[in-house]
């Protein structure tokens, strides 16, 4: 590939090493029956690697400066280009094209980390997701109730499945080098995640943690939903009833959920 103008706004910082590479894949647990979707090909270094292990890979780039390259790359092969914005293609698109259970493993363009993240833990299809991302988000994705980094994001993801940080990766292995360093992380779903009504979930957690120095039941409290009902039920659980979000674990979270949804 010729001379090529790196873009910042679609979060292009590529990837070369072989070595990580291959361990980004290993760490993925991707097996050679396993399908793979990937956002962000790129110059195609990881979907290669993805290729080698899996039995097909549909990969996204956004890039039109990519997209003859990739094309002629991945032809013949068991990579399948999509030359599409993934935010744009629709979530039955994505279930019609991969046709059932999926990994999804990226190099994420982190400009879009969260929606990309929030978006895929809601698809029923995805059992696992193995993504590079900074490691401040990698931070928060696996953080401890009552610590400065737990928030929506770490409880939708520790909700979906459990959630490791894989490998730290040094800012100096991207090009271009980005201004912070990064981590892999994996989670995989766990068999009782809310995931036939984690839309609803997401909306409560977030609601939960809107004024995150507030009580719950300030942040929760609804017309139909009084502030000392949503005291009372919290003691009436085990609770205190000045909890905050942040001191709920994930199974609180859960229960908590559970027993307000019908009220809300
Ligand atoms: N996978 C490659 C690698 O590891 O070297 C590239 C990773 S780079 C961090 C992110 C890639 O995502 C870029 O190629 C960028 O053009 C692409 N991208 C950014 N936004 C996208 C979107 N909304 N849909 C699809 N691809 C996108």
């Amino acid at each position: 590939m010729d001379k090529f103008d790196f873009k910042k706004k679609f979060g292009q910082n590529f990837l070369t090493d072989k070595n990580l590479l291959t361990q980004i894949v290993e760490k993925s647990g991707v097996m050679s029956d396993d399908v793979v979707v990937e956002i962000g090909a790129g110059r195609g270094a990881l979907t290669e690697v993805l290729s080698a292990y899996a039995k097909k890979v549909y990969s996204f780039e956004i890039d039109k400066e990519l997209f003859a390259f990739l094309g002629e790359k991945f032809d013949g092969t068991n990579v399948q280009m999509i030359f599409e914005d993934v935010m744009k293609v629709t979530d039955e698109e994505i279930n019609k094209l991969v046709g059932g259970k999926f990994k999804l493993v990226a190099n994420l363009p982190y400009y879009v980390t969260s929606p990309i993240l929030t978006r895929f833990l809601q698809n029923e299809n995805m059992v696992s997701c193995t993504v590079m991302v900074q490691e401040e988000v990698a931070d928060r994705i696996v953080a401890e109730p009552k610590t400065k980094d737990y928030g929506v994001l770490t409880v939708i993801c520790q909700m979906f499945g459990d959630a490791k940080k894989a490998i730290r990766v040094n800012r100096k292995m991207f090009y271009p080098v980005p201004n912070v360093d990064s981590a892999v992380v994996r989670i995989d779903k766990k068999e009782d995640c809310v995931a036939q009504n984690f839309p609803a979930f997401i909306e409560f957690v977030k609601k939960a943690f809107s004024m995150r120095r507030k009580k719950l039941s300030s942040n929760l409290e609804t017309q139909k939903l009084k502030k000392t009902e949503i005291e009372k039920l919290l003691v009436e659980n085990g609770f205190s009833e000045m909890a905050r979000a942040e001191e709920l674990s994930i199974s609180d979270f859960k229960k908590f959920f559970a027993l307000l949804n019908d009220k809300m």
